[in-house]
């Protein structure tokens, strides 16, 4: 028998943050760097899996479970790690789980190899698991490569299960493990501890309160790669232990025992708010709420898309709605055809919902296989979500089958038409695995600069670093390379503008704190919470997209950089026209 001594589960940073990092930090950023940061949504993975095993037992209490989040505590030394997070006198042998997204890959393989030396210096045996998205697009990779001992690809607990338990009794690993998509709903099949993130040495004051409701879609969209970590089909679970999940994420401290909490400036000025004669006894309980240590009082479903069943969808508002408490999710905006849903999702606490509107026009949603949006449709139904008292954060791709130079213009015009309150864009990516990704190779459209460069230091299959969200890295049928890449970057200048704030918000001028929350949020967001944003409304000497001409550029081989020189002009304002005509227009 082997014994594991300690589990380090590692989430490394993502690339665009290492090669572009945002080095404007503004005094929000600073005084954060000073007092360790307020919220922050470390992820559910890792608690699923940790508290799968524990619940099990294929973890022993004898192991030690010690956790590192590069995006959070930054790329902490290994030989730091081995000094304060583990205890090396502890078992056999260590095991590190890294995981990683397509765009993160190249920091996880990174971080690989300095665990590895780190060990061997130290003189202690560890094995290094590959798991996470990424591996289950690509599970070979690693380990042909050699980043890694072995690779999760899948649903990780079953098969992390099956691996340790090899670890355990001296079987050799095997490259990779993979478990076929189990049944989740029988009560207390999955278990989630959130107690991990103790052990972040920056421990946020708030960690984001978060469950999961199913695993899977409804749909299966062409350049969606869920399928590959969450399986082909929908998988509910009882909505009891997701009631329970919520219930256990809370303040870490009430009225009466705020005196106990750890010194530091958010808990001295709770403490002070608190204190005060009539807001302190009025407000202590929302207070705690919105500032204490311990979980965020709005929990985020984790879902891949929380709407792929009215009855379902119904049980759990149901179910949720005593809590009292709000909540965000992501899901398909098709729950919109049912207001009484709507209402009852706000009713159970509904504020913001995450949609997938993708595209203004119809021939790009056809080519997504996206079968719940409806363009003509979609103007009503994102009306009647915010009729329901519940904001929108609209997703959109660019570069779709469909998109010529004018969807820029025309998304925008949408968005102004519809006050949507916050906004993601993304170029399409061909994501390993995905259609997209087996359309682009067969019909050779994979741009050169997908090609793992010749002087990387980490061999990858391809340039993942590229695959952000943010670069062209498919040849466009609709326009050149240069114009999708700089009509990406026009739209979020302009939808992210004081201008585009503006004419996205949906209430009256004297509204001052409903407006000032809108405009606060929005500068915020994009600014210092959405990187790649915040790099491209940075660029401000870039050329309109119409502007640009027919000659492709812009794919040289480490792909177009964010900070390219671009002669300046004016981006071109547009009126508000509603979707129905833009989506015509199309076709
Ligand atoms: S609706 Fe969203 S989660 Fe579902 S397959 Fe499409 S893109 Fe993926």
């Amino acid at each position: 028998m082997t014994t594991i001594g300690n589990l380090i589960c590692l989430t490394p940073r993502d690339s665009y943050v290492v090669d572009e990092p945002i080095r404007r930090r503004g005094l929000l950023g600073r005084l954060e760097g000073a007092t360790g940061p307020f919220v922050r949504s470390p992820g559910i993975g890792f608690p699923y899996l940790v508290g799968f095993l524990r619940k099990d037992r294929v973890l022993s209490s004898g192991t030690r479970v010690a956790v590192q989040h590069d995006k959070i505590e930054g790329p902490t030394p290994f030989e730091d790690i081995l000094r304060d997070k583990v205890d090396l006198r502890r078992g056999d042998r260590d095991v590190l789980f890294v995981t990683a997204y397509t765009n993160s890959a190249r920091e996880a393989y990174r971080r690989a190899r300095e665990a590895r030396a780190a060990y061997a210096a130290a003189g202690k045996r560890l094995t290094v698991v590959f798991g996470g998205p990424h591996a289950s697009s690509v599970p070979d990779e690693a380990t042909r490569r050699g980043h890694v001992d072995a690779t999760v690809a899948g649903e990780g607990e079953w098969a992390a299960a099956e691996l340790l338990n090899d670890i355990r009794e001296g079987r050799a690993v095997k490259p990779i493990y993979r478990s076929e998509f189990a049944r989740i709903r029988d009560r207390g099949t999955l278990a989630l501890d959130m107690g991990i993130w103790q052990g972040l040495r920056r421990r946020p004051q708030q960690i984001v309160a978060s469950t999961t409701f199913a695993r899977g879609c409804k749909l299966d969209c062409h350049f969606c790669a869920v399928f590959l970590t969450n399986g082909p089909n929908v998988r509910n679970r009882d909505v009891s232990d997701v009631v329970e999940e919520i219930r256990s994420q809370g303040p870490a401290c009430t009225r009466e025992t705020i005196g106990e909490i750890a010194p530091g400036l958010y808990n001295s000025l709770l403490k002070a708010l608190v204190r005060l004669p009539v807001l302190g006894s009025l407000w202590s309980d929302r207070l705690i709420a919105r500032m204490g240590p311990g979980f965020t009082d709005r929990f985020f479903f984790w879902d891949d898309n929380l709407y792929n069943a009215a009855g379902s969808f119904k049980a759990l508002c149901e179910a949720i709605r005593p809590l009292g408490r709000s909540w965000a999710a992501e899901l398909t905006i098709d729950l919109a055809e049912k207001p009484e849903l709507l209402k009852l999702a706000y009713d159970s606490g509904c504020r913001d919902l995450f949609l997938g509107i993708e595209s203004v026009s119809q021939t790009a949603i056809d080519g997504l296989d996206k079968w719940s949006n409806d363009t003509k449709a979609m103007r009503e139904r994102v009306i009647r979500v915010h009729n329901a008292g519940i904001n929108v954060m609209g997703a959109f791709v660019f570069g779709l089958d469909g998109d010529d130079p004018s969807s820029f213009d025309r998304t925008l015009e949408f968005i102004y038409d519809t006050g949507i309150d916050f906004v993601v864009a993304n170029i399409i990516q061909p994501y390993p695995g995905t259609g997209t990704f087996k359309d682009a190779i067969s019909s050779d459209d994979l741009l050169p600069c997908t090609r793992c460069p010749a002087h990387s230091d980490v061999a990858m299959d391809y340039n993942w670093p590229l695959f952000d969200g943010a670069h062209v890295l498919v040849r466009p049928k609709g326009m050149t390379i240069d114009q999708l890449q700089e009509g990406y970057y026009y739209f979020l200048r302009e939808v992210y503008s004081l201008t585009g704030i503006v004419r996205r918000f949906r209430g009256h001028a004297y509204e001052l704190p409903r407006a000032a929350s809108h405009l606060a949020r929005n500068y915020l967001v994009s600014r210092y919470g959405m990187i790649k944003t915040a790099h491209a409304i940075r660029r401000k000497s870039a050329r309109p997209v119409n502007s640009i001409g027919a000659t492709e550029h812009g794919t040289s081989a480490t792909g177009p950089r964010h900070d390219r020189a671009q002669p300046a002009a004016s981006p071109r304002r547009v009126k508000a026209r509603p979707i129905a005509d833009a989506s015509n227009a199309r076709g």
